[in-house]
């Protein structure tokens, strides 16, 4: 069996990887030029940690991961509230690691059979879904017929709007932007030390956290009364997080162009169904919680597992499609739920929901309520494969 894979991010290379350990002749395809350096740390709990535990990645993934000892929020006085971190992963009986984004992604790569081929610099640009295979010419120039295209291309994935319909249709946008961006300072990453720093602010927050090489790592969200990305994302940034403290000042005064810029809505995906003929979708593609849900990278990695499993064990390709979906979409909406209801307490709008969010901090000092709430964060119970 041969597969056509579009996009060589988590879900992409997710499902690369189990199909080709599973045998198949693999092809992944890769809009970037080189490997996505730039990122952000996302925690890596959940199904995913189960489906990565499963696929014998933890051990890499250990020694990638950053110890996070505690979240310090900091007020607009320079007040700071700390959550110990430490034990919200030991709640979590240590099943939760702290990983920048391109780390997962080089853990996923580096565990890719040989026969594997990746093609960077690369997208798929035309679509001939047959009844029995399918068949895409690539901007490279080349033309690959397989039996199954899988749409890996993230959250403004081209597969899907060529063969599903429009962006607009299938995207949900929740009223705020996001970016990421890595920077040099020595000296501020030494003051982060193993501290993640958060402002404790209305309608924006951000974040910094000392990364590997001496660099440090700025994340913000932000509302926005229109939603459309806009034409300078650097001046954007800048603007948008001014006055939120002498740290982010700092930050801002190093803040790149794109594409060392990351830029982008806060968005879900929602579409029914995830496949049509020989394509399905994976991850952030068909399936986007958005940063609020937190789980988008732990449910790239489980949900393409499951999809390579379904495919391993069904009698047929609609059938392994239908499975999938039937299987993983509830999973899905019960974490987009969540991202939607955590919004209002990640990024308080009023001094009201900004003054609960801190008693909910003074709150999970205390460990039954600390343990509560980390067994509500991991959310319903995913489905798992026969193999595990
Ligand atoms: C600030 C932030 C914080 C987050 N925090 C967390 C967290 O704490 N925990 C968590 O689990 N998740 C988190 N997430 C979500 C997580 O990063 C995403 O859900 C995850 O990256 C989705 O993986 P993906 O492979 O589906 O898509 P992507 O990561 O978007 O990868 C898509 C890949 O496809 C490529 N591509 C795009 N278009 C094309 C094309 N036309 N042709 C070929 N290739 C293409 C891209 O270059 C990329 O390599 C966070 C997200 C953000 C923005």
């Amino acid at each position: 069996m041969r597969a056509l894979v579009c996009g060589a991010g988590i879900a992409g290379l997710t499902v690369a990887g189990e199909l080709g350990r599973a045998g198949w002749d693999v092809t992944v395809v890769e809009r970037s030029p080189a490997r996505r350096e730039h990122g952000y740390m996302i925690d890596f709990l959940g199904p995913g940690f189960a489906a990565a535990e499963a696929m014998g990645l933890l051990p890499r993934l250990r020694e990638l991961a950053y110890p996070i000892d505690r979240v310090s929020f900091v007020d607009e006085a320079g007040r700071a509230r700390h959550l110990r971190y430490d034990q919200v992963a030991r709640d979590q009986g240590g099943r939760l690691l702290s990983l920048m984004r391109p780390d997962l992604e080089l853990a996923l790569l580096e565990r890719l059979p040989p026969h594997v081929e990746v093609r960077l610099g690369t997208t798929v640009t035309t679509i001939d879904n047959g009844p029995g295979r399918v068949t895409a010419t690539c901007a490279d120039g080349t033309t690959e017929s397989a039996d199954v295209l899988v749409g890996a291309d993230g959250i403004h994935s081209t597969v899907r709007s060529q063969v599903f319909g429009p962006e607009e249709r299938f995207v949900r946008q929740l009223g705020f932007h996001t970016c990421a961006f890595l920077f040099g300072a020595a000296e501020l990453h030494q003051r982060l030390g193993a501290t993640f720093y958060l402002t404790d602010t209305l309608d924006r927050v951000a974040g910094l956290y000392a990364v590997r090489g001496g660099r440090v790592a700025m994340f913000g969200a932000h509302r926005v009364d229109d939603v459309a990305l806009p034409a300078d994302p650097r001046a954007a940034v800048v603007r948008a997080y001014a006055g939120l403290g002498r740290l982010v000042e700092e930050a801002l005064t190093h803040c790149p162009e794109s594409p060392d810029l990351y830029y982008d809505q806060v968005a879900q995906v929602e579409l029914a169904p995830w496949s049509a003929g020989r394509v399905v979708l994976a991850g952030d593609a068909c399936q986007a919680v958005s940063l609020l849900a937190g789980q988008g990278a732990s449910l790239a990695v489980a949900g393409g597992r499951l999809l390579v499993h379904e495919l391993s064990t069904a009698s047929s390709v609609p059938e392994a499609f239908a499975h999938y979906e039937r299987r993983w979409a509830p999973v899905v909406a019960d974490r987009q739920a969540a991202g939607r209801r955590a919004a209002g307490s990640f990024l308080p709008r009023s001094r009201r929901a900004l003054l609960l969010r801190r008693a909910g901090l003074r709150l999970l000092q205390v460990p039954l309520a600390r343990r509560l709430v980390s067994g509500r964060v991991v959310g319903r119970r995913a489905p798992t494969t026969t193999r595990d």
